[in-house]
């Protein structure tokens, strides 16, 4: 089983899309001194070995000059979302109001049972109501996920990986994580630009390292860098979070002997299907079947390269 796992961290670390985030996975690599993979699973099967109950998914990354949501995160959630029903948790998703038609389409396409969606949004407001609607069920919650969400910096504000301020687009996912980490709910955080929940964890190593562009310096008045300020009990970086989630998944369903349900023809008709909501390249921003500036040819490659792996 670790040595497939080894296998799929040297996979998902690859520079696909040449955006260089390799910095960014050596310092997670540093942080854990040993394979992120490996301790993001065990992590994740220790959270929900215990009892069944619910599992909170969170994602949504608008594009600033597009307002637009991204084809990176939403993939990664429904795929989660199929293996964790399938060992018998229910699944709960907080996205961004951009990006809840896309999640709604893609739950109908990969045929995902989901019980609930909450829409957060950037007025403080509307969050202390999404917070309250999950209170009323947060002894269920065994676990959250955030999968490319939106962290703020020290000072609260958001930013894209090009150091724009982006606080008045996104939804403001930082609450959510501050009430999680008040219930001592086990959070997880994968993405792969270190401007997303779950960097806070190594933000110091990012800022010292210079590992990301903006990483000291942002292009807003706020003066600070786009680094998260939010942290997760454990953090995966991937090339792009997709993948990030794609990798945990497929431990998930070789550990428990289930079927994986991705296949390179699933992510094809789910790229499709975001685009046809909307969403767009988080790199290139164009309405194409890519993620992160990977092309779907190259991202089927992938996935195929992933079944492969657990399957040998
Ligand atoms: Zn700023």
């Amino acid at each position: 089983m670790y040595d497939k796992t080894e296998l799929l961290w040297n996979l998902i670390t690859q520079n696909f899309s040449g955006r260089q985030n390799e910095k960014l996975h050596k310092l997670v690599e540093s942080y854990y001194g040993s394979n992120p993979l490996k301790e993001n699973l065990n992590f994740l099967i220790k959270s929900l070995e215990e009892s069944y109950g619910t599992v909170i998914l969170t994602t949504g990354f608008p594009i600033l000059k597009l307002v637009a949501p991204e084809t990176d995160g939403p993939l990664g959630v429904i795929v989660l979302s199929k293996v964790l029903t399938k060992l018998g948790f229910s699944i709960e998703i907080i996205t961004d109001i951009l990006t809840q038609p896309v999640i709604e389409k893609l739950i109908d396409v990969a045929k995902v049972d989901v019980a609930f969606i909450y829409v957060v949004s950037a007025p403080k407001n509307w969050n202390n109501r999404v917070i309250q609607e999950i209170m009323r069920n947060v002894h269920e919650i065994r676990l959250a996920i955030s999968v490319e969400t939106p962290s703020p910096n020290r000072v609260g504000v958001y930013h894209n990986m090009s150091g724009f301020n982006i606080t008045n687009i996104v939804g403001h996912f930082a609450p959510i994580f501050e009430f999680f980490k008040m219930k001592n709910i086990p959070t997880i955080g994968i993405g792969d630009g270190g401007n997303e929940i779950g960097f806070g964890v190594i933000r110091d190593l990012i800022i010292r390292n210079n590992a990301i562009p903006f990483a000291k310096k942002c292009r807003c008045p706020c003066g600070e860098g786009i680094v998260a300020d939010v942290k997760t009990d454990a953090l995966l970086s991937a090339s792009t979070s997709n993948l990030g989630a794609y990798a945990l998944s497929a431990l998930l369903s070789l550990k428990f002997k289930i079927d994986f349900p991705l296949t390179p023809e699933l992510e094809e008709k789910m790229l499709i299907a975001a685009i046809d909501t909307g969403a767009v390249d988080g790199i290139t921003g164009e309405k194409r079947l890519m993620v992160d500036g990977i092309k779907i040819t190259k991202l089927k490659e992938i996935i195929s390269q992933m079944i492969k792996i657990i399957k040998e």
